[in-house]
């Protein structure tokens, strides 16, 4: 059998839902894309309420925020920061990443680098998407002609 090579944790067994076999979360008894496709956390596998859309709880996203930025915080704390002060900085240098590079507003689409508040974030949103995805200009290039034009405007 293909599945004898693969590694093995104590929960992995064959998922009833999927039939894969994969760790399962112990709460739902599923693996975590089926936990996630009932609705509940994929890691701890507690209910998660409708209105939220994400597949991860509060708390399980908090601690993979936390393990995601682990190097930024460490810095900061490295530097004398507090646990509290670090992350407060960690979730900063997260912001500027999705800050609007026309306006400097906040991009709500992460995959985003223009927000649509103003007609210049959309025209540069627009000519983005066509250099990049129609022309297949590097996008670091892209960017950087786009930004070059909007200055001149
Ligand atoms: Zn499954
Ligand atoms: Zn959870
Ligand atoms: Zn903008």
């Amino acid at each position: 059998m293909v599945i004898t090579h693969r590694e093995k944790t104590e929960n992995t067994t064959i998922c009833p839902s999927c039939g894969r076999w994969e760790d399962l979360v112990e709460r739902t008894g599923f693996c975590t894309t089926c936990s996630s496709q009932v609705g509940c956390c994929a890691i701890c596998g507690v209910k998660l309420n409708d209105t939220e859309n994400h597949s991860l709880c509060k708390s399980c996203r908090r601690e993979e925020w936390l393990r995601a930025n682990a190097d930024v915080i460490e810095r900061y704390m490295a530097d004398g920061h507090s646990l509290r002060l670090a992350i407060d900085y960690a979730r900063k240098e997260n912001d500027e990443k999705i800050n609007c590079l026309a306006c400097g507003g906040f991009v709500k689409d992460t995959r985003s680098y223009f927000c649509t508040k103003t007609r210049r974030c959309k025209t540069a949103r627009n000519r983005l998407k066509y250099l990049y995805y129609k022309k297949g200009v590097p996008k670091e290039l892209a960017i950087r002609t786009i930004l070059t034009a909007l200055e001149k405007e």
